[in-house]
């Protein structure tokens, strides 16, 4: 048993060695490529950031990353300051493991199914406060701002279901239907992008602009004005130009 290991870890290493593949990581599963290696860094950044900005409180939220066709997902209940390069995890489309040996996230059928579903390179979830108590209130975020249009436009809350279940992903999938993030009920944010950075801002856009209308709700007497979904849109069509050429 000892002597196969060695053998399947020499054919691994020289495998490794023809592919150009690092030594990092796991004691089984295969070694994370370079390019795994650098999005896992990225990936680590964009967690603590969760974090530091004040979205999630602990281990609270996740993220994935999907180089080809395997996601790095953050482990399950590890302080992101705790991780480091040796840490990286990765699944398949299927859910099956291929990098790593820590558990990933309870949450692995909500980013699954955003990847299988969609064109996203990143998932970032969050229990941002303010976007979590607007779940809570609404079934839809009203339209507060125009930012609503960089989101796809109006965004929905995915009903209940209990954390890291199919059901959960079920109903996100749903509310994201022509949106690239959604609020879960009593629960959080989940957004998407094409990259770490945009799925991260889309998610901290999202719980501003739930602050942003329970403040200006909040006032008694008085209500917020709200945009049109034609305002909305134009604004989005608009955000597609948005910033610096290139
Ligand atoms: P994990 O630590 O398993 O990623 O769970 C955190 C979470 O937010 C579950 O919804
Ligand atoms: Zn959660």
């Amino acid at each position: 048993m000892a002597e196969e290991r060695r053998d399947q870890r020499g054919d691994r290493e020289a495998r490794d060695a023809r592919e150009g593949a690092q030594e990092v990581g796991e004691p089984w599963g295969r070694s994370a490529r370079p390019e795994e290696t650098e999005a896992w860094e990225a990936l680590v950044a964009t967690a603590r950031r969760t974090v530091s900005d004040g979205l999630v409180v602990g281990t609270s939220g996740n993220v994935s990353v999907r180089v080809g066709d395997t996601v790095l997902v953050t482990p399950s209940g590890v302080p992101y300051d705790r991780l480091t390069p040796d840490d990286v995890t990765g699944v398949d489309l299927d859910g099956r493991q291929v990098l790593g040996s820590l558990v990933p996230t309870s949450e692995l059928p909500m980013h699954l199914a955003v990847y299988r579903a969609t064109d996203a390179r990143a998932v970032v979830h969050t229990h941002a406060v303010h976007a979590t108590a607007v779940s809570t209130l609404v079934p839809e975020l009203p339209l507060i701002h125009y930012m609503a249009g960089g989101l796809g436009g109006p965004v929905r809350v995915a009903p209940y279901a209990t954390y890291g279940t199919q059901e959960l992903a079920e109903n996100m999938l749903r509310a994201l239907t022509g949106r690239t993030a959604c609020l879960l009920q009593n629960h959080g944010t989940i957004g998407y992008g094409a990259t770490l950075d945009q799925a991260y801002d889309r998610t901290a856009q999202l719980e501003w602009m739930c602050r942003l209308w329970l403040t200006a709700s909040s006032v008694p007497g008085l209500a917020p004005t709200l945009l049109s979904e034609e305002q909305v849109a134009e604004a989005g069509e608009r955000l597609r130009g948005y910033g610096q050429r290139g």
